[in-house]
């Protein structure tokens, strides 16, 4: 499987240890493009964890889609986690609207631009 943004083949990680069953594991998808926030810890580009939503970052912004739902967020530059050791980026919530299709980041970033724009 690639990456829809950038084509780069997604790195496949087990999402769940083996319990001895031959069943199809579970997997992860992560992009190998890593993404930085300033002074912040890089995040994956895309990033789709086995029942989880999948999520997509694009500076500022990190784009979660669940359920038919495109909820958007934008880094919050004065903020970050400090409970954690690594700086990690805090995103405050702009917009919600239905599924944000897949596209190029630059036409992605357009897209989100004019609908916070006219919102
Ligand atoms: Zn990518």
């Amino acid at each position: 499987m690639n990456c829809p943004l950038c084509h780069k083949i997604l790195l496949e990680i087990d999402a769940l240890p083996s319990d001895g069953c031959t069943v199809l594991n579970p997997i992860d998808y992560i992009c190998q493009t890593r993404v930085k926030f300033e002074g912040k810890v890089s995040e994956p580009h895309y990033e789709h964890r086995y029942g989880e939503p999948i999520k997509i970052v694009l500076p500022p912004y990190r784009i979660i889609t669940h359920n038919g739902n495109t909820s958007i967020s934008v880094a919050d530059p004065g903020n970050y986690d400090g409970t954690h050791n690594f700086k990690r980026t805090v995103f405050k919530h702009v917009i919600t609207i239905p599924e944000l299709h897949f596209d190029t980041p630059e036409n992605i970033l357009k897209r989100i631009n004019l609908l916070i724009t006219f919102s």
